[in-house]
């Protein structure tokens, strides 16, 4: 009895939130109005490199994501002014749920469930609903050299972003940021499994030039500028990052087989 009750509990949260990010999926991708995005400071690894990096952060240090964003939207003919609106909040102390490594689908949905519950009890911030929430994740370079995934659900509209404690490291956290971000509103990665290549075509920032390199940008979702066939590089600043087609499409700023002015 008690397994069937907590089974018709676990469905109703399901089902509650299935209807919820249902609405936020169809108004998150019109591009009528502007979204209002949350970000939550963390310092993650009780560093105090990271503590201090925290609580001396600005909104302002954030505003080169929502120029880049409104110069690629009026690229694809969508002329809306300030396409998302940032909040900061106030740092948080609290932590929350480790994304299960294992791969298992009902352990990521569950944590997903989790993740969500957390979002919910610790979103004491300011402001306005957000509709999307992102936690930021800042880590000590000295202590951690490479920070693991990162992760934006487009169910529930939220990220958990990993970012370096470090003011040289700013404008390349703003490329993590974005990439997360439009994974909350649907975009799919672009790059091959081990995560070092982008994917040819829908991975490059332009495809069709020719010659093929030296490519001038990085595809946000392929994450990387390819160099040659083989290699490529981390971009320094979203100076370097372009919204591609397919991205574009999966955000709903196109429709099929429409193609942007460049
Ligand atoms: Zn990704």
């Amino acid at each position: 009895m008690i397994r069937k009750i907590r089974i018709a509990i676990l469905l109703f949260i399901l089902a509650t939130v299935a209807i919820a990010s249902w609405k936020a999926d169809k108004a998150a991708t019109d591009w009528n109005d502007s979204l209002h995005v949350t970000l939550y400071p963390i310092p993650a690894d009780g560093s105090e490199t990271s503590r201090h990096y925290v609580e001396r952060l600005q909104k302002e240090d954030f505003q080169d994501f929502p120029i880049w964003l409104e110069e690629e939207i009026r690229r694809y003919n969508n002329p809306l002014l300030r396409p998302v609106s940032i909040q900061l909040a106030p740092p948080l102390e609290a932590q929350p749920p480790e994304f299960p490594s294992d791969g298992n689908m009902l352990a990521t949905l569950w944590w997903s469930l989790h993740l969500r519950y957390w979002a919910w009890r610790h979103d004491a911030a300011p402001g306005p609903r957000p509709d999307v929430r992102l936690f930021l994740l800042y880590h000590d370079p000295q202590q951690t050299s490479v920070l693991e995934h990162s992760v934006g659900l487009d169910k529930g509209k939220l990220g958990l972003v990993k970012l370096f404690a470090s003011r040289a490291d700013s404008a390349r956290n703003l490329v993590i940021l974005a990439h997360e971000f439009l994974h909350t509103l649907g975009a799919s990665d672009k790059y091959a499994p081990d995560g070092l290549h982008p994917r040819f075509p829908d991975g490059y920032a332009e495809p069709a030039l020719e010659p093929r390199y030296p490519q001038r940008f990085a595809e946000i979702m392929g994450g990387r500028l390819p160099l040659n066939d083989a290699s490529s590089r981390i971009p320094e600043s979203l100076n370097e990052t372009l919204i591609g087609d397919l991205t574009a499409q999966e955000i709903g700023l196109i429709g099929l087989n429409k193609h942007p002015k460049r």
